[in-house]
């Protein structure tokens, strides 16, 4: 139960980018009761938050949280960040809805992003996976959206073609069905097959629907290199002749050959809201991304799935044309591979799930193809097949000038895209996220703190239609975090999971699930959305 609280003296960043102002605020019920000066209140916990920064709770704008958020409740990484709200079921990766028949596959295709996922981890549909988090129970709140994936699964399994209008209908129906029961949108990830087979009919099929049912259409875009802004043109394309808001994945421009395209990429998004598009973008704040091995991989080696893989693999002819794709040996026309711009030894290996293989993490590819006397390549294959596909790679392909116009834009709000994987060595970013934003950058004048808070707090909330967070006013859920000045991100790429300091309570829904820096281990959290979110107080 939340327990009413009189907050003295903080200064509050109250998440719409105004300057700081110290007051007191009163919390009853799990809700921000009172703003005001030397508040009277008798018989509430009074908290002496003198010198510390009170803001609305961080919401990470783009997680893959869902799975982690089945098995470890606390979530313990997040609240030590000071989130309050994740976004799962991002990229076209969530772990519903299913139909007779996809299970296997939903089941398979999420493992080759986490690792081994089991058979009561996937679910019929939004309201099954929020009962099982419901039941479970979660130390903060949840919105999720609806993965292309597995409308895709569901519908037309690992084939790799553009789906009938039987098909769209049918993919559009399953979708209607988790949006009225309380998901926050649809995610496309066009680089990851089976999403990446769809063409424009069945996108702007599925788009209008989401845009019927007043929600949200996310997107991983079809390519972030040589073709970032081609990919942008589609999804922009979709968005205005859909009507539908739009959230753009972790803009980033990717290889070295392609630094500097930040600014047109900029550009072209303003050029898009003149033109009356509702679109903005999420981005973490680190010049390395991270995804599964199998984005190195042309989409069609994908088709059929990994098991479709893994049959081409036993084929030399295939072999060999990879090969040759993948060092950037392919004839003219064929638009390079990731390796060949980024090159292997910027491609680090995090995480795997074969316990033999365990040595290799934290090793750049062509470390780790030295030390075992074989090519990168030949690891490549290797880890495919022996990790069953799961491994996953941090890959350092950003510019830190791009990286710093696209977070400093006015259109960006903060989302870790973490990918998280207990005992690996993954990316930092889902350990320093927000703590990195808050301390570190604002030290080094990427912006105001209050600007920072905004791109943590209200510019999702109002994306993902979270009408009563993201914002210090009365009547808002209690969500909140006190931190001082020193807060600073730990997490390095060498020792990535380390907490970040200088974050002292955080509250969900009036309740404190971390206080002077400690895990109370309490789960007020609840999977918003529909009648999923009004029991949060
Ligand atoms: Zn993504």
């Amino acid at each position: 139960m939340p327990v009413d609280c009189l907050i003295r003296d903080a200064r509050i960043v109250d998440g719409t980018g105004a300057p700081w102002f110290v007051s007191d605020v009163l919390l009853r019920d799990g809700r921000i009761a009172e703003i005001g000066k030397a508040i009277q209140a008798d018989g509430v916990r009074v908290l002496d938050a003198q010198g510390l920064y009170l803001a609305p709770g961080f919401i990470d704008a783009h997680c893959h949280d869902d799975l982690i958020c089945l098995r470890e409740p606390e979530r313990i990484e997040k609240i030590a960040q000071g989130v309050t709200t994740l976004v799962v079921g991002n990229c076209s990766f969530s772990l519903y809805p299913m139909v007779a028949g996809s299970a296997g596959n939903l089941r398979k295709h999420f493992s080759t992003l986490l690792g081994d996922v089991s058979d009561n981890e996937v679910f019929e549909d939004f309201a099954g996976y929020r009962d099982a988090i419901h039941g479970r129970g979660l130390a903060l709140n949840l919105v999720s959206l609806v993965g292309h994936a597995a409308l895709r699964l569901a519908v037309i399994g690992h084939e790799r073609r553009a789906a009938t209008d039987a098909e769209c209908k049918e993919m559009q129906a399953l979708l209607a069905r988790q949006l009225r029961a309380g998901a926050a949108g649809l995610s496309l990830g066009l680089v990851y097959p089976p999403s990446a087979y769809a063409d424009r009919g069945e996108l702007l099929a599925l788009s209008r629907t989401v845009q019927e049912n007043g929600k949200l259409l996310a997107a991983h875009i079809r390519g972030y290199e040589g073709d970032l802004l081609d990919s942008m043109d589609e999804f922009i394309g979709l968005l205005r002749d859909s009507g539908v808001p739009g959230l753009l994945s972790h803009l980033q421009s990717a290889g070295r050959p392609n630094w500097g395209q930040m600014t047109d990429a900029l550009s072209k998004l303003e050029q898009a809201r003149q033109q009356g598009v509702d679109i903005s973008f999420d981005m973490y704040p680190y010049p390395a991304g991270s995804s599964y091995i199998l984005q190195l991989l042309p989409t069609d080696a994908l088709e059929g799935g990994y098991d479709g893989l893994v049959a081409r693999l036993a084929q030399g002819d295939f072999r060999e044309q990879l090969r040759f794709y993948l060092e950037g040996k392919s004839p003219k026309g064929v638009p390079p591979s990731k390796v060949s711009l980024i090159g292997w030894e910027n491609v680090r290996i995090s995480g795997v799930s074969n316990p033999g293989l365990k040595s290799l993490e934290g090793q750049s590819m062509v470390q780790a193809a030295v030390d075992l006397g074989i090519s990168p390549f030949d690891l490549l294959v290797r880890l495919i097949l022996e990790d069953q596909g799961q491994t996953s790679i941090v890959m350092f392909q950003l510019d830190e000038k791009d990286l710093h116009a696209a977070c400093t834009h006015r259109l960006h709000m903060v989302g870790s895209d973490g990918l998280p994987r207990p005992g690996t060595k993954p990316h930092p970013r889902a350990y320093g996220t927000f703590p990195r934003v808050a301390g570190r950058l604002r030290r080094e004048g990427w912006f105001a703190l209050e600007d920072a808070v905004c791109r943590m707090t209200s510019r999702a909330a109002e994306r993902f239609g979270l009408a009563d967070r993201g914002l210090i006013r009365p009547g808002m859920a209690a969500d909140l975090v006190l931190f001082g000045d020193a807060i600073e991100d730990c997490a390095t790429f060498d020792s990535p999971t380390r907490l970040p300091t200088g974050i002292e309570h955080v509250l969900v829904a009036g309740e404190m699930v971390l206080e002077n820096g400690k895990m109370t281990g309490r789960l007020p959290g609840r999977v918003l959305g529909q009648d999923g979110g009004k029991k949060n107080a």
